[in-house]
């Protein structure tokens, strides 16, 4: 017999902390719903509140899927979640794409050819084993006509998977400058896809492909996923791409299953990732039945940033028009915009207005810094510093982006996947002595033997004999013999016969294998130290190695700087700012050429310029009371200093919305 569970009464009145539409939106029990309104107007906080309410209506947390666009943003509204629903909301699937997709994946990717516990490879990865095909496939042309990069190819790789197009149309399209090199991009692009299979890797547009994939070809795993999800849910759906949006379309496909989608098309700002602000244009076409729903108040800011944010946008004429009004009282001040005579001088204030605000008792954490690229934020990086202000900065480079965090992760993934390529080569190459050649050398011999080994040991997904017994007959290049025992044996340490250590303690024995190297290799080996331990700390609780893998190289795609301060100001690109709010926020480097980018002005593409100007957009937005707008007339001081006029999004707001601030 089926026993239901009264709903747990929590007593909490949704309608009195809910408008009507945002209300309705959380309540309905239509199949396909569309939420479309502007910033700030409480669609993320309807999305939260959506989820409360189904636990609260008995639904098993395991069949909600939230998507949202980090995993930080997940975990906060699953926290928010358990708060409002007085449960835990740990069972829910939550997370980006790609982290669901990477779950989905480890239970099934061996029905796509792939082995038992395949490693993702990062960005960094990436590129590592494009520059290392160049030099095999580009040979001599790689240096004589200015061969693509290892960025711009794998730019291009990722566009046309994100845009579900072929690359030689992507390149044709987007990256017409490299008409000449197709035959050799051709051939890289082909090798690039075989050494991932043999490395048993995807990166993170295979965990993409090979969900929908595994969606669209298995009907087993496609009807248990659909009966499993009873309510998929998606923030920021302006921001998918053609892949996203199917998988989304497929996971939520059940019949009894309830979609609903939540964005903003101004605030699309992605189409250089494969976004297509389309998907949320057409929701209503793929899903006739779609009840959508408009939210018109806003109530994160005061209503002269509101007005000066509506102004910004209005001049994009592509987009649909809302109605925004603000249920706050008006403000104490109008946006302030400021021009600086140079960079340093707008650092200087940016730090000295930061310095009264905190004083009058405004948290650090309430205020921000945004700007359009990571390296605007140096000058004010070293005014804060050397004002004593704490700061944390979610641009620039990530924890598990940096080098020898990735040499430590490297011998775990080797471990876990004898045929993991990139790690491989990333350890030998810290021998001294061993280059390129010797290390593709020493690739070539470990894989046919790790292969073998395997392929003779089918129910093993990594080696479990001892790697000094396995290996002892691998010829190794002369360059490489005086270390190699050293590494056979550090390897044998790390699976010892008795027993398997957390990867914390393999994280902790690796770190006094590559003592030396570390030294050798890095001026601030002692900070760097830290971070290592820091990677054992904020990742223990990981259950395997594994799992502990997963996460890191899911985590390097998230904000995950360790907070030193929990009360610091916070440093961020505009991209990486939204769907966030802060009491006050600074934007800075607002020249003509910082933002809108010059190569964008340069390319005088109508549709670029906009997608900059959503992307001024969701800046204004994310402040609550105070704006600040900030740009250096000179950028530099030496020979290659910059003229920078206003740019162009300042100009064209009405001066009455704004107050001018005289340095
Ligand atoms: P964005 O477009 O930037 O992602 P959003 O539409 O998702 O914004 P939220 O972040 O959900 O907006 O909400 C903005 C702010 O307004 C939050 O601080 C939220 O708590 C608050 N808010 C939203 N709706 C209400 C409401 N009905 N009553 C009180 N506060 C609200
Ligand atoms: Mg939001």
């Amino acid at each position: 017999m089926n026993y239901t569970l009264r709903p747990t009464a929590t007593g909490h009145d949704y309608a009195a902390e809910l408008n009507p539409e945002q209300y309705a939106a959380v309540t309905t029990d239509a199949r396909h719903a569309l939420v479309i309104a502007g910033a700030g107007s409480g669609k993320t906080r309807t999305l939260t509140y959506r989820v409360a309410r189904l636990l609260e209506c008995g639904v098993a947390p395991w069949r909600i899927l939230l998507l949202t666009f980090t995993n930080k943003a997940a975990r906060e509204m699953l926290e928010r979640v358990a708060a409002l629903a007085g449960m835990g909301a740990g069972q829910i699937w939550g997370g980006t794409f790609h982290s669901v997709a990477n779950r989905i994946l480890r239970l099934h990717a061996t029905r796509l050819g792939y082995q038992p516990g395949f490693t993702i490879l990062d960005g960094d990865d990436q590129r590592a084993l494009f520059r290392a095909l160049t030099k095999q496939f580009a040979g001599k042309t790689a240096k004589s006509e200015r061969f693509p990069k290892a960025e711009v190819l794998q730019g291009l790789h990722s566009l046309a998977i994100n845009t579900g197009r072929s690359w030689q149309l992507t390149l044709r399209t987007d990256y017409a400058q490299l008409d000449k090199h197709e035959e050799a991009i051709g051939k890289i692009f082909d090798a690039y896809h075989t050494r991932k299979m043999e490395s048993n890797a995807m990166d993170f547009d295979d965990l993409l492909t090979n969900l929908l994939k595994l969606l669209q070809e298995h009907e087993d795993i496609r009807a248990d996923l659909q009966g499993r999800f009873l309510h998929v849910l998606v923030d920021e759906y302006q921001d998918t791409n053609i892949l996203q949006a199917s998988i989304v379309g497929l996971l939520a496909g059940g019949q009894q299953t309830s979609l609903m989608v939540v964005g903003d098309d101004a605030q699309s700002i992605y189409s250089w990732r494969g976004a297509d602000v389309d998907h949320i244009f057409r929701f209503s076409d793929t899903y006739p039945d779609a009840e959508v729903f408009k939210i018109e108040t806003n109530y994160r800011s005061v209503p002269s940033i509101l007005e000066i944010s509506n102004a910004a946008i209005s001049n994009n004429t592509r987009q649909f028009a809302k109605v925004l009004r603000p249920a706050r009282d008006n403000g104490r001040m109008k946006p302030a915009v400021i021009p600086a005579p140079d960079n340093r001088t707008e650092a200087r204030f940016i730090a000295q207005r930061i310095d009264e605000l905190m004083a009058a008792g405004i948290a650090g954490k309430d205020i921000a810094v945004l700007y359009r690229a990571h390296f605007h934020s140096m000058d004010v990086q070293m005014e804060l510093t050397r004002n004593h202000i704490p700061y944390r900065i979610t641009s620039g480079l990530r924890f598990f982006e940096q080098a020898h965090i990735k040499d430590v992760v490297a011998w775990l993934r080797l471990l876990s996947n004898p045929r993991d390529e990139v790690a491989f080569r990333r350890i030998v190459s810290t021998f001294p002595r061993v280059g390129e050649a010797t290390a593709t050398k020493l690739w070539q011999a470990w894989y046919s033997v790790a292969d073998a080994w395997l392929t003779a040991h089918p129910d093993s997904a990594c080696i479990t004999a001892p790697h000094s017994e396995v290996f002892a007959k691998m010829t190794v290049p002369a360059a490489a013999r005086p270390h190699w025992g050293g590494f056979l044996a550090s390897m044998d340490a790390l699976h010892p016969a008795d027993q398997v250590l957390t990867p914390a303690e393999l994280v902790h024995k690796v770190q006094n294998f590559m003592d030396a190297h570390l030294r050798a290799s890095y001026e601030n080996y002692e900070e760097r130290l830290e971070d290592i331990s820091q990677l054992t700390r904020s990742l223990s609780d990981a259950a395997d190695l594994d799992a502990f893998l997963s996460q890191v190289a899911l985590l390097s795609e998230d904000d995950t700087q360790t907070e030193v301060d929990p009360d610091c100001v916070t440093l961020s690109t505009i991209h990486q700012a939204k769907g966030l709010e802060w009491k006050v926020v600074f934007v800075i480097f607002l020249g003509e050429g910082l933002f809108p980018h010059y190569r964008v002005i340069q390319s005088s593409d109508p549709v670029a310029v906009e997608e900059e100007l959503r992307l001024f957009y969701v800046a204004l937005t994310r402040a609550e009371d105070q704006l600040y707008l900030s740009y250096p007339r000179y950028n530099g001081h030496s020979y290659d200093s910059q003229f920078c006029p206003p740019s162009r999004f300042l100009t064209a707001l009405p001066p009455e919305l704004y107050e001018l601030w005289n340095l």
